[in-house]
């Protein structure tokens, strides 16, 4: 039996307010080149959902008017695909935040979705706007990369790491950080963050001659495409109760939602990009606040919204975009 996560936090009696908002989270689009079988977002080349011109010019705006917010963090689908991507990251540039975009390593492979455009400047893009990339491999090994991302999706992420060392990505002393994410193939906790680095640094570099800054070991969330798989296998319960079981107070004290706010292409404002996968979303007068309406002093202040699923982040290590939490 699971114990409702608020009320878990309530007895467990840890702070679970927000610290300050020094990350901004904008989930460009939908679309991807891709369609992952645990993406949490449910994207495929075939979504069009984006981000309006006017919402863009707004998170700018606020970033102009409020300092407190040193990071933007470019999400979707496939951010790159958004059509003013290239102008919107170069202007956070020029405000001189640090941006970083979730890239999934074959997006600059295959022609754009939608205009048939070729994405093969993306690299040369982000290393002259100093753009730090995240990006997801589930494994250095093929077979596992492929089971869960697509048959051919190892070999375009090798290429895509290798050109990205070549420009000085992952490389010491270049500031240029390539960041790995690294989530199970399954219905299971990561294993250690650290011994995982460890045997992706080895392994990439043996094989491949590839080098990263950071691993981040990140749990599969149970929302959205992942949770329908685990119910078709019957195993989301069995799921849960392993999250729940794992639940670690250090962890569930450095939840992400504590610093970060996270928008969706329709604007609409959430603690994180899961309750943003969810539709728990803020509202006045049962309208939805977007990001026209808020301003990020007001904001710190919110009441994070929570919900069962919530023990995927808080569960062994923790886990957040950014991975393990403690
Ligand atoms: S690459 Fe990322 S956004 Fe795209 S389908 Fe896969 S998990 Fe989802
Ligand atoms: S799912 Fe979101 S709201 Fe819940 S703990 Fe994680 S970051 Fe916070």
């Amino acid at each position: 039996m699971i114990t409702d996560f608020s009320t878990k936090i309530e007895n467990t009696k840890i702070d679970f307010s927000p610290k300050t908002i020094d990350t901004l989270q904008l989930n460009l689009t939908k679309m991807c080149n891709q369609a992952c079988t645990h993406c949490h977002v449910d994207s495929s080349p075939r979504r069009r959902e984006a981000m309006s011109r006017g919402l863009l010019e707004r998170a700018l705006a606020l970033l102009e008017a409020d300092t407190r917010v040193s990071t933007i963090d470019l999400t979707g689908g496939a951010p790159e695909l958004h059509p003013d991507f290239k102008w919107f990251s170069s202007e956070v540039s020029r405000l001189r935040r640090r941006v970083i975009v979730r890239h999934n390593l074959t997006v600059t492979w295959d022609p754009h979705p939608l205009t048939g455009e070729s994405m093969e400047y993306l690299p040369e893009f982000f290393r002259e706007h100093r753009v730090e990339i995240v990006s997801s491999l589930p494994y250095y090994q093929e077979y596992f990369t492929d089971r869960q991302r697509g048959d051919g999706v190892f070999q375009k992420s090798i290429k895509s790491l290798q050109v990205l060392n070549q420009l000085g990505y992952g490389k010491l002393d270049t500031g240029l950080t390539l960041d790995l994410v690294y989530n199970p193939v399954g219905p299971f906790l990561p294993a250690s963050q650290k011994s995982l680095e460890n045997d992706y640094k080895r392994e990439l570099k043996q094989k491949f001659d590839i080098e990263f800054s950071k691993l981040y070991a990140i749990t599969n969330m149970p929302i959205n495409r992942f949770a329908y798989q685990l119910k078709k296998l019957g195993s989301f319960e069995e799921y849960m109760e392993k999250l729940h079981g794992a639940f670690n107070l250090g962890a569930a004290e450095s939840v992400m939602c504590r610093n970060m706010l996270s928008v969706g292409y329709d604007g609409r404002v959430f603690d994180c990009d899961f309750n943003q996968m969810l539709n728990m979303d803020f509202k006045k007068n049962e309208k939805p606040l977007t990001l026209f309406d808020i301003d990020f002093e007001t904001f710190s202040k919110r009441k994070i919204q929570v919900a069962n699923h919530c023990y995927g982040c808080t569960a062994g290590e923790g886990s957040s975009c950014g991975g393990s939490l403690i």
